[in-house]
């Protein structure tokens, strides 16, 4: 199948040859035609880095009449790096059909450049949902001409409260127009909207759904926790053509991590909530120009990034959501490429490793650390290689050839070789002259059975400790401190007495409570349909969803992984949301 079976013009194919796309990707010979043709809704489904943008984005583009100037497309996506990426994309899918105007809307940028480019006239909006209702409450653009509306990334929408805004966005949109809908995953929530806003669409599906791609080598290695920076650092030096993504569950891991690459000679950099908005375009761009060879990031601030040729995909440590493994493999194996993903597991986390495999429907393949001397052997090789390769400057090295001729005269050919290739492995073996074998046996980690429910060993015991646990999508990211700030939420929303509450594990987007028998029925009728920050709060027992995980029930488990997938997509950080935590809180004032 070509682009031009496909039925786009020649001002798109050329444009698309350009850009050095040989052959459409899948999901796009599956939906291309359609889009062209079908007044119909479509939804698609198909894992990151499998080309939906231009999915949906040749045929939007070649459907614009440009003779009518007006908005005709609406592309809503949840961040603002992915905003700014699908724009840059269109662009160039749109470089010779003339007339076609694409401008962008996100938060954290001025918003006045956005209202005069809008003001001189625009076809398609790529838009953040918060910045899009902005605009349209100021009565800067109007969507009653909009024939056809994307939601990309409509599962990170839902999960990063964007519902409410999305809802608002689409009623001012006229009833003829056509939705698109794309997304990686289909939870409930995405499923709902489908319902909602779609009119018996045409589904288009690519793998299985939430699989992963099909070119990622997934591998893990089993190492104790203060051994992983020294694991995932032996794995970078035996790669020297590496260029990676570190995932870290935490801001300060990400820091300290990215911090003691740097001492130890490696180009990393870290991207965190922290940074400015600035900061953080600056890491990504050292990121995209190949100046960084290792970006170290935690999971919402690598979200939709979308680089290509990265190789590999380190995990720090398995996720607590487990859904968000597959979305950090993802990050490798774009665009037809194969990646490694290697997960640096320490025995607490150990028993993920089956959840993990669940997931991708796949196992994961132990591999060890590499020795010392395997990673000497490499770098050893690496430097005879360059030498071997290396442009000999004749002129520049001349006036000191006679003098360093005259102090290795002694020397035979070998003792030369052996003494050159001395200084550079002295270096390595320095480093790694004492470092013993880090690995750990699988099987001597017994923290690791056969079965599994996905809850560390403290959280087994506390389950047994009370009667039952309960699981609650809010956490920390919510404005929740400490876990007596959450208590004090439950009581006053619920009713519920403090003193009937076990044991609290308070995570970034989740918290599991122990509580009393008749505590937990009390604690789910009154919470759940509540909301906080525009997100449905939900509140389950935990015990029971553990039960039905282990038996085996696989549509049950997708389900309750989509529960787990909703608070992990929410963030550990919510740095990437756009326009930062200003906007948050504009959003919050409005409601
Ligand atoms: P997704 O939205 O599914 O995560 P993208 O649309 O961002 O994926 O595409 C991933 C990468 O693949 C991008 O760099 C894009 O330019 C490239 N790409 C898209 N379609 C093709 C194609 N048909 N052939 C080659 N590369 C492609
Ligand atoms: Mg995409």
């Amino acid at each position: 199948m070509t682009f031009k079976e496909l039925d786009l013009n020649a001002n798109i194919l050329r444009a698309v040859e350009e850009l050095g796309f040989e052959k459409p990707s899948e999901i796009q010979e599956k939906a291309i035609p359609t889009l062209l043709t079908s007044e119909r809704d479509l939804v698609g489904l198909a894992q990151t880095g499998t080309g939906k943008t231009a999915a949906f984005g040749l045929p939007l583009i070649q459907n614009i009449d440009t003779e009518f100037r007006a908005i005709q497309g609406l592309i809503l996506c949840p961040t603002r790096e992915l905003c700014m990426q699908i724009t840059k994309e269109l662009q160039a899918y749109a470089k010779y059909s003339e007339g076609v105007k694409i401008v962008a809307v996100y938060g954290g940028a001025a918003i006045s450049d956005q209202i005069r480019q809008i003001k001189k006239g625009v076809n398609i909006i790529v838009g953040t949902p918060g910045r899009t209702i902005d605009l349209m409450e100021r009565k800067v653009m109007k969507f009653d001409t909009v024939s056809t509306v994307v939601l990309d990334e409509a599962d990170e929408m839902l999960n990063m409260g964007f519902k409410e805004d999305i809802n608002r966005i689409l009623k001012g949109t006229p009833a003829f127009k056509k939705t698109w809908l794309f997304s990686a995953t289909m939870p409930k929530e995405v499923e709902r909207i489908a319902k909602n806003y779609m009119d018996d669409p045409f589904t288009v599906t690519v793998g299985t759904k939430n699989s992963s791609a099909a070119n990622i080598e997934h591998k893990y290695c089993l190492v104790k926790g203060r051994d992983q920076y020294h694991a995932l650092r032996r794995f970078i030096d035996y790669s020297p053509e590496m260029f990676g993504i570190v995932f870290c569950r935490t801001r300060r891991e990400t820091k300290e991590i990215a911090d003691r690459l740097m001492a130890d000679g490696c180009n990393a950099d870290a991207l965190h909530g922290d940074l400015s908005q600035a900061q953080r375009d600056s890491v990504m761009n050292k990121f995209r120009k190949r100046t960084l060879k290792v970006l170290v990031a935690t999971d919402v601030a690598a979200r939709g990034i979308d680089v290509d040729d990265v190789t590999h995909v380190f995990h720090v440590d398995l996720p607590d959501e487990i859904e968000s493994y597959t979305h950090r493999s993802g990050r490798t194996a774009r665009a037809g490429k194969s990646g490694v993903s290697i997960a640096l597991v320490s025995p607490a986390k150990a028993r993920r490793i089956k959840l993990v495999e669940k997931q991708i429907g796949k196992p994961l393949e132990l591999v060890k650390a590499p020795s010392g001397q395997d990673i000497c052997g490499m770098q050893l090789m690496k430097m005879i290689k360059n030498v071997h390769d290396v442009e000999v400057n004749e002129k520049g090295i001349a006036p000191f050839l006679a003098q360093i001729h005259e102090e290795l005269k002694d020397f035979s050919k070998e003792d030369i070789i052996e003494r050159f290739v001395s200084v550079e492995f002295n270096r390595f073996l320095k480093t790694y002259e004492k470092a013993g074998d880090i690995n750990l046996e699988p099987s001597k980690s017994k923290d690791r059975p056969e079965r599994d429910g996905g809850r560390n060993r403290r959280g087994d015991r506390d389950s047994e400790q009370n009667s039952k646990r309960v699981f609650i999508n809010v956490g920390k990211i919510d404005g929740f401190e400490n876990k007596g700030q959450l208590l004090g939420f439950l009581c006053n929303q619920s009713g519920i007495d403090g003193g009937s509450v076990g044991k609290i594990d308070l995570f970034d987007s989740f918290t599991f409570v122990g509580v009393e028998d008749g505590v937990g029925e009390k604690l789910i009728n009154s919470m759940n349909g509540k909301n906080i920050e525009n997100r449905d709060i939900r509140v389950e027992f935990s015990k029971d969803k553990l039960r039905n995980e282990r038996g085996g029930g696989e549509r049950r488990s997708t389900r309750s992984g989509s529960v787990n997938s909703s608070a992990n997509r929410r963030s550990n950080d919510r740095g990437s949301r756009e326009g930062g935590d200003r906007n948050f809180k504009e959003r919050r004032k409005r409601r």
